[in-house]
């Protein structure tokens, strides 16, 4: 079963934000208004999430970490996809390959749980100090894979892929509070955005004044599928990625259909070797896509990838044409 889990570990856990992604996806299950991210050196020395959700038992915990037991898919319907986590692997991956340790309270004990896991080898479940939520430490990232640490990037750079995942996810998110710290020079503090413009303003936290002030509204249907979201204008341009944020039925994704499609979009308006902003969320029936392609999720599988595509090229084109470009 260690070997199934440290097999396991290199489908999910790619580098220290894919930990960070799938722990934070666990607090938004989790119901947690506020999730706070600490990390250091690059979150290969630790990771810590703390949140404010609902905590798990004594017996809930003693099955976070086993592999598959928690596992919310339906066999029956795997095309519908509701929650975030539906895989039940993180955990025990993460304890084949760091120090995991996990404390946790729910309202219907007496006080917190708490239990480490090392390289696959579990604690007992100890009494310990938690008011209310779940705190998971994940430190030595990698210690027991020291092949997989050898691919890892500077510090800077993991840093960089994580505050990239805290802003797909808060972005997403709007009315959860985010905090990142010890990722040097990228400190995140997102406060929870309330009411019809919470998208609106967190966007804003997130992207900064200048994209707010140089980027067009998206709103458009074909059929089922609706898309929604800003577009930068071509002025506001990068040499990189990075500032494109994409969303299937509120999961962040780097779907490849999409990120073509956004190309196609800005192809009379950009330098072939530029990259526009921008934020988009698409919506439709959830047996139109399937999220279930790899385990790290990013990718997608929609069920007419055309029609999709047509419909983020032509609602980006129009509106960027309505504003004068
Ligand atoms: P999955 O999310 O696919 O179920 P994970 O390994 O990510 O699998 O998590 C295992 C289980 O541990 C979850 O189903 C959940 O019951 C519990 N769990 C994990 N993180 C939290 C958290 N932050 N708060 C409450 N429960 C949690
Ligand atoms: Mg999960």
């Amino acid at each position: 079963d260690a070997t199934i889990n440290k097999i396991a570990a290199g489908e999910v856990v790619e580098r220290p934000a894919s930990v960070v992604k799938e722990l934070v996806e666990n607090s938004i299950d989790a119901g947690a208004s506020r999730i706070e991210i600490v990390t250091a050196g690059g979150g290969k020395n630790l990771i810590r999430i703390s949140d404010d959700g609902i905590g798990m038992t004594q017996s809930d915990l003693a099955l976070a970490i086993q592999r598959h037991c928690t596992s919310k898919l339906d066999p029956d319907d795997l095309m519908d996809i509701r929650h975030l986590g539906f895989r039940g692997e993180a955990l025990p991956s993460i304890g084949s390959i760091a120090k995991l340790s996990i404390t946790t309270r729910h309202h219907s004990e007496p006080h917190a749980w708490e239990i480490e896991v090392q390289g696959g080898t579990q604690s007992e479940i100890r009494p310990a100090a938690l008011t209310k939520g779940t705190r998971i430490e994940v430190e030595d990232l990698f210690f027991s894979t020291p092949a997989r640490l050898k691919f890892l990037k500077t510090d800077r750079a993991e840093n960089t892929a994580i505050s990239e995942i805290i802003k797909r996810i808060a972005l997403a998110h709007p009315e959860i509070r985010f905090t990142l710290t010890g990722a040097d020079r990228s400190r995140l503090d997102y406060a929870a955005c309330k009411g019809n413009d919470a998208h609106l303003v967190r966007m804003g936290q997130v992207m900064g004044k200048a994209f707010r002030d140089n980027a067009v509204e998206i709103d458009a249907i074909r059929d089922t599928v609706r898309l929604t979201g800003f577009a930068g204008l071509p002025t506001l341009n990068r040499a990189n990625s990075l500032q494109q944020f994409v969303f299937v039925n509120g999961r962040p994704v780097k779907d490849k259909t999409i990120l073509g499609a956004i190309r196609g979009a800005y192809v009379d308006f950009l330098a072939g070797n530029r990259y526009p902003c921008v934020v988009l969320f698409i919506d439709l029936d959830p047996h139109e896509v399937d999220v279930n392609v790899h385990p790290t999720k990013a990718d997608v599988r929609f069920r007419d990838p055309q029609h999709v595509r047509g419909l983020v090229v032509g609602a980006i084109r129009r509106a960027l044409m309505e504003a004068g470009h």
